[in-house]
């Protein structure tokens, strides 16, 4: 196989379906390393990326174009692969190890990204599968080597996942505060992100887990993964049932839908000193009277994927913890449209992991 020869499949504009296009690649450099991909998840937020932005409410939509983000775009965040070629400088990295990557890149050299915490850099974003291409490819030029994770013993393709739906649920329920057994938590949407902090949750938490999702099929699977109560939030009542069956006792959310009707739940179930974290991109604006922070008591926290060394922990944590296991669908890279057009009609439960 040519490792310098990317056979990607990328988004010509915006809103467009993905083609192949072949890229040539240079020689690494300094401390990159390239990765020959051997699983990439679909994310819900590749079903934005394409698009082109997110609903930010009021009819406004933010423009990854106007952020600078630049066209044709190969996504996949969620990366999963061999090192097959590396820089000059490459010290740790060798050809052959099995790694995840760390795809959250910031500008690679400011305190925050030193720190581990390039997701939450200010100086430019150049994130694996927008700014930068990402695993859509049989290869992945990475910049640094310090974004690899080593899978270890993990199954490589759920390892994949990690990068994106594993840390933002764990990045999302870190936030939450120390709960005891007589707390609840809420999950309000239970896809692939939403499902995996159930799981997270059942494995590390005290509190007990209500589950919150308008389908079937996902309450019934969330119930799998040790959510003690599921609860249709388009039912009759909703956020009353759930304040019951609870003891009024629900000290944290995780709203992985961000949406206005699920921010609303989220704020009227959490119990006074409570916690709301908003981690869903779906859209619009968040409404809530003001006298409720103060009378509540409450937080509301953002929470967008999470640092490297939350990754590392968590790759470690999944070899040590027995993790309850996420629906997984193995699929080739060249059926990335129709899977992408399946998770946008909500016809996918669990996770789509694509194989170039
Ligand atoms: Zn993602
Ligand atoms: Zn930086």
């Amino acid at each position: 196989m040519d490792y310098r020869c990317a056979h990607r499949w990328a988004f010509p504009k915006w809103g467009a379906a993905l083609e192949p296009i072949e890229e040539t690649l240079p020689a690494p450099a300094g401390r990159e390393v390239t990765i020959r991909v051997t699983h990439c998840g679909i994310c819900h937020s590749d079903l934005h990326i394409q698009a082109g932005g997110f609903d930010m409410g009021g009819g406004k939509l933010s423009s990854l174009e106007r952020a600078g983000t630049k066209l044709p775009v190969t996504m996949g965040h969620e990366i999963g692969g061999e090192v097959v070629e590396v820089g000059p400088d490459v010290t740790d990295a060798k050809v052959g190890d099995r790694v995840v990557v760390y795809p959250w890149l910031g500008c690679g050299e400011c305190p925050t990204c030193l720190s581990g915490n390039d997701h939450l850099c200010n100086k430019g974003a150049r994130n694996l599968g927008i700014q930068l291409p990402g695993g859509y490819s049989d290869l992945v030029r990475v910049p640094h080597e310090r974004y690899l994770v080593p899978v270890g013993t993990l199954d490589p393709a759920r390892a994949a996942t990690f990068a994106c739906a594993g840390i933002t649920a764990y990045g999302a329920i870190r936030k939450l505060p120390e709960a005891e057994a007589s707390d609840w938590i809420a999950v309000i949407g239970c896809g692939g992100v939403g499902m995996t902090a159930v799981a997270l949750l059942s494995a590390l938490s005290k509190a007990k887990v209500v589950a919150i999702d308008p389908d079937p099929a996902k309450r019934e699977t969330a119930q799998r993964y040790g959510a003690a109560l599921v609860v249709d939030p388009g039912s009759a009542d909703a956020a009353r049932t759930i304040i019951k069956a609870t003891g009024n006792n629900v000290l944290g959310v995780v709203d992985f839908v961000g949406a206005e009707s699920s921010s609303a739940l989220g704020v009227a179930v959490v119990r006074r000193g409570g916690m709301v974290v908003i981690v869903g991109l779906f859209g619009g604006e968040f409404r809530c009277p003001v006298p409720m922070f103060p009378l509540k008591s409450m937080a509301v926290q953002g929470s967008y994927v999470a640092g490297l060394n939350e990754l590392r922990e968590l790759i470690e944590l999944a070899q040590r913890v027995t993790l309850p296991e996420i629906p997984l669908t193995l699929r080739p890279l060249a059926e990335v449209n129709r899977s992408l057009e399946d998770l946008a009609a909500g016809r996918v439960v669990g996770r789509v992991v694509l194989q170039p």
